[in-house]
């Protein structure tokens, strides 16, 4: 993810090496060659705005530094502000003074959220937890199994309605989930809640309605940062649907261009809390703005 946007990037700021001081002229064209590498990167318009808004203001500002020449200012710059439209530091979960914490998952159908549900726990029981994972999500034929086999993998217990009852209720599930969790000393429950291949009514009303009788300390809106410019509508449609506390990103091993990578905080105010980079439950991370800055800067 990203190579093109980086490339790009790099060919702006070789342009600027060698040269004296930056005229306003020079800042504007670099301005106009940066706003159209991250549109053509998929970045939302109001993030670029921002960014581009922000950098100008910075690069007129900047003091002449004898430290660094200009690209070597303006990629400084650049990447601080890269950072600060990824949302600055990282963000910790909250967790409940009174155990179970109950972190809900959210996204569209093929988001990861399962697979996310499975690295959270593994990543949760390493550092001292006793996860539950809860199987809320019972329209995505195989989500329960699917959850079953993670859990198994991670050596995490998974709630789950009883095999052969039917469909079972979702709200009802998530529900008794926190008994459950309470009488087994479970300290966390990550619910996995089903999602629909586009923005659906029902299936917000079924997420809000699982936010309802659950009061999660985290609400995590798990989105698969392939998905280019639709982004900011879903992530739109979940903070409005559902109310989302942080953002996961996942598939950022993948080839996309990275947009919703950098726009999704902007677009949802929420900080962006983990990265899933693979289909391995290892394959999962805090996410670091400083780090991603870095990659997208090579
Ligand atoms: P859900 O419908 O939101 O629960 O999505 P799933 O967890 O079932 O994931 C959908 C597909 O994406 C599955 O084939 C996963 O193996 C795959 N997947 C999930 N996360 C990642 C990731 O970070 N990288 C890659 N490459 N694949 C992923």
């Amino acid at each position: 993810m990203f190579d093109t946007l980086s490339e790009r990037l790099s060919g702006i700021f070789n342009q600027l090496r060698g040269k004296g001081r930056l005229t306003d002229a020079d800042i504007d064209a670099t301005a106009r060659q940066i706003r159209m590498a991250l549109l053509e990167a998929d970045v939302a318009l109001p993030v670029v705005k921002t960014f581009i808004d922000q950098v100008k203001q910075r690069c007129r500002g900047a003091e002449v530094s004898k430290a660094l020449n200009p690209a070597q200012q303006v990629i400084k710059i650049v990447n601080e502000e890269l950072i600060a439209i990824l949302g600055g530091e990282s963000r910790r979960l909250s967790l409940a003074k009174n155990p179970p914490t109950v972190i809900m998952l959210a996204g569209l159908q093929g988001a990861g959220k399962t697979t996310l549900a499975g690295k959270l726990a593994l990543w949760l029981k390493g550092q001292g937890h006793e996860p539950l994972l809860v199987a809320a999500d019972l329209q995505r034929p195989n989500a329960v199994e699917q959850l079953r086999v993670l859990g198994e993998r991670a050596g995490v217990e998974v709630y789950a309605p009883e095999a052969g009852s039917g469909v079972g209720d979702p709200i009802q599930v998530s529900r008794d989930s926190l008994a459950h969790a309470t009488r087994h000393a479970r300290d966390i429950v990550i619910i996995d809640t089903a999602g629909r291949l586009g923005i659906d009514q029902e299936m917000m009303a079924q997420a809000a309605a699982i936010r309802d009788v659950t009061n999660p300390d985290e609400v995590l809106f798990v989105i698969d940062a392939m998905i280019g410019q639709d982004a900011v509508t879903t992530a739109e449609a979940f903070r409005d649907g559902v109310g989302i506390t942080g953002v996961v990103l996942s598939k950022l091993d993948g080839d996309a261009r990275g947009g919703a990578a950098l726009s999704v905080r902007h677009v949802t105010g929420q900080p962006i809390m983990f990265a899933s980079t693979g289909e391995k439950l290892t394959d999962f991370d805090v996410f670091h703005p400083d780090r991603m800055a870095s990659r997208i800067l090579g």
